[in-house]
């Protein structure tokens, strides 16, 4: 069959969305009908070489669909089933998923794209040239063939638009406050950046209780939404000293919590500055791979014990807490449907990537 996808050719280039040939799902794989793909700011790391991947590639990793059909030996959904895609597989038998760590399961050196698991490719271009599909499942298409290991069975009374966004941003919002974290009720948290991730940070903040919230970014806009999705106070970081104006809230002391999310490195540094003794700074955004340093004070980091951890997907379980969080939004405690500020077609996802860099919207999403 053929499906339109939005492809990496070259670092650098605009998203090319052309016609492809795809294959039938084969072992432990299925077809995908895909409704909605979140616009997330790691597929643009991808086409500007920020984040390196194995070109050409079928891009878009948060998504939602129905599935058509399934291949051989599938076990974890059938024919009709609502489903999200995890961006990272989870085998459920490596070392990782067995210790409740599936966000770093053994298949994740595979989500940078090139063949399937099998070692085969499932799309190819006109010329008959394989395409790698990101984090294996490629959303930026009306139809796919992935894994089942990347598949998360939901309710079908869920929009799939909405759902869409669990598959990556409020997952790793969700999961870098509860599991990285741990934020206790009463908690003070600063959040460096107030995009895709940072809002839902701020609202996952919120969830958990945190007494004071502290959202800064550069944009009045976001700052304006960050309010609206439980920050109780905001900061212009370009006009704002933000380490001394949180202490200036915090009794003097810091936070105990800051998540950073911009991945610039004056960010990065205030954000440490934020957090008081024995304080946690958690990375969540990515930095290009050059960026080799980290803007941290090492005596800091002992005479004041503070910590600096990272946390990929959130270090949620996919299967368990992408349901989990969409019970969240059903019982109206987590906001989805505010989070969508502009929808695309898949014609239009240049046009989508130029407003996410401009800051145009908290999350656009692409529904084919
Ligand atoms: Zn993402
Ligand atoms: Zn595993």
């Amino acid at each position: 069959m053929q499906t339109k996808s939005a492809v990496v050719y070259e670092y650098g280039q605009p998203f090319q969305v052309e016609t492809l040939e795809l294959d039938e799902p084969r072992e432990r794989e299925v077809l995908v009908r895909v409704s909605a793909a979140g616009i997330c700011h790691s597929d643009e790391h991808v086409r500007l070489g920020e984040m390196r991947a194995r070109l050409p590639l079928a891009c878009g990793h948060e998504g939602a669909g129905i599935v058509e059909r399934v291949g051989p030996g599938v076990t974890r959904c059938k024919p009709g089933d609502h489903i999200v895609f995890s961006f990272i597989p989870a085998c459920g038998q490596c070392r990782y998923c067995l210790m409740g760590f599936s966000n770093l399961c053994v298949l994740q050196s595979r989500v940078g794209g090139g063949p399937r698991l099998d070692g085969t490719y499932r799309m190819r271009n006109s010329a008959g040239q394989g395409v790698g599909q990101f984090c294996l499942i490629s959303t930026f298409s009306e139809w796919t063939v992935a894994p089942e290991e990347s598949i998360v069975v939901i309710d079908a009374d869920v929009p799939l638009e909405k759902a869409a966004l669990v598959g990556c941003g409020v997952s790793t919002a969700f999961g870098a406050v509860a599991y990285r974290a741990r934020v206790e009720p009463g908690s003070t948290a600063v959040v460096m950046g107030c995009g895709g991730i940072g809002i839902n940070v701020v609202q996952c903040l919120a969830l958990a209780g945190a007494a004071q919230i502290i959202a800064v970014d550069v944009v009045e806009a976001k700052l304006e939404a960050a309010r609206r999705f439980g920050a109780t106070q905001t900061l212009n970081a370009r006009t704002d000293d933000v380490a001394k104006i949180v202490r200036g809230l915090t009794d003097g002391q810091g936070a105990d919590y800051a998540f950073e999310v911009s991945a610039v490195q004056s960010a990065v540094s205030q954000a440490f500055a934020a957090i008081r003794k024995g304080g946690t700074l958690v990375l969540i955004g990515l930095a290009p791979a050059d960026m080799r340093s980290l803007p941290v004070s090492p005596q800091e980091l002992v005479l004041l014990q503070k910590a600096v951890i990272g946390t990929l997907y959130g270090s949620v379980q996919a299967a368990n807490d992408i349901p989990k969080l969409l019970a969240l939004y059903k019982a109206g405690k987590l906001k989805l449907d505010e989070l969508v500020t502009n929808t695309y077609h898949l014609d239009q996802i240049n046009e989508g990537y130029a407003d996410l860099v401009a800051g145009k919207n908290l999350r656009g999403v692409i529904v084919l």
